[in-house]
């Protein structure tokens, strides 16, 4: 990749299309924003599901933008009692066991789901499982394959305000995870050390997502983040609008003090109430950060193994 010193160069290593809960539908809409605004890269990282690989490949392939295989993987640490985002990056796309480690992964949201509409009926607000196939089905038919957006709980919250049993959807948001805890056949996400051998095991690279936010208390410490790194992390999503920009000095100085590296994306994400809908490119990511990313997979895996 050319110019990677170039400061008005960037890239966008943390992006959602209707594939999961992303604001700029499919695949060609967002591999065209890229190629509109010149980025030298992107990533597109749908959560807990790898399916629609082949479609982001294609529309970027058509559109000349250099695509890096991707995806977030939502991890549970029972350790440290703590669930965190983990973006992996540059794994070989076709590995199957990382595919099939993925599929479980979103088994677990499925299994929970359901136990949400065992809670839900106890609690008065009977929702069927078919209900929410036919919303999801009718909520992403803008896509080449509807099917492999699995029902959600953002489908479930905007569908009980449908049914009026919530007036808005940070309301059923409410009620859904009551209903949840209610529930008593709740699976955990995915183990840290499973989704890092999983990961491993593709030759791929493990980034925590937005570090600051739902996890600041535990991650601002130096002393965690060295563990994680010895447990097999390699860096932090540093350029993200989940953070103030003043926080990534902080960050900045902390990858280097650790040794590991830094990369950053937009996360954007669906337009819901009360949270703005994050455009492409919004977390203004510095071509350079590639660089890292691409020396720290030489450094872990060897010349050859370049992911895509
Ligand atoms: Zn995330
Ligand atoms: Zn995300």
């Amino acid at each position: 990749m050319a110019d990677e010193n170039n400061n008005n160069e960037f890239i966008d290593l943390h992006i959602h299309t209707g594939y999961s809960d992303g604001a700029h539908g499919r695949p060609e809409d967002v591999a065209m924003r890229a190629r509109k605004m010149g980025f030298k890269a992107i990533a597109i990282t749908e959560h807990d599901h790898f399916e629609s690989y082949p479609y982001s490949y294609k529309a970027c392939k058509e559109a000349g933008v250099n695509l890096i295989p991707g995806v977030e993987i939502t991890t549970n640490n029972p350790k440290r009692a703590i669930s965190y985002h983990v973006l992996a990056y540059l794994f070989d796309p076709n590995n199957e066991k990382l595919i099939r480690f993925l599929r479980d992964a979103q088994e677990v949201f499925q299994h929970n789901l359901r136990q949400t509409l065992i809670g839900l009926k106890a609690m008065g607000y009977p929702v069927a499982w078919t209900e929410l196939e036919d919303a999801t089905r009718e909520k992403y038919s803008y896509l080449e394959e509807p099917e492999l957006h699995k029902p959600d709980i953002y489908v479930l919250s905007e569908h009980m305000v449908r049914k009026g049993y919530a007036p808005s959807t940070p309301i059923a948001d409410q009620i859904r995870r009551e209903a949840l805890k209610l529930a008593h056949n709740v699976l955990n996400y995915a183990q840290q050390q499973d989704v890092f051998d999983a990961v491993k095991g593709a030759g791929g690279l493990l980034i925590l997502a937005h570090p600051q936010g739902y996890i600041q208390e535990h991650f601002a410490s130096e002393h965690l983040l060295r563990e994680l790194v010895a447990e097999g992390l390699d860096g932090v999503e540093i350029f993200t609008p989940k953070h103030p920009s003043d926080r990534r000095n902080f960050y900045l100085q902390l990858i280097e003090r650790v040794g590991c590296i830094g990369t950053g994306g937009s996360d954007c994400h669906d337009s819901r109430p009360g949270i703005p809908v994050c455009t492409l490119g919004r977390a203004q990511v510095p071509a350079r950060l590639v660089r890292g990313l691409l020396t720290r997979h030489r450094l872990k895996y060897g010349p050859k193994s370049s992911g895509n």
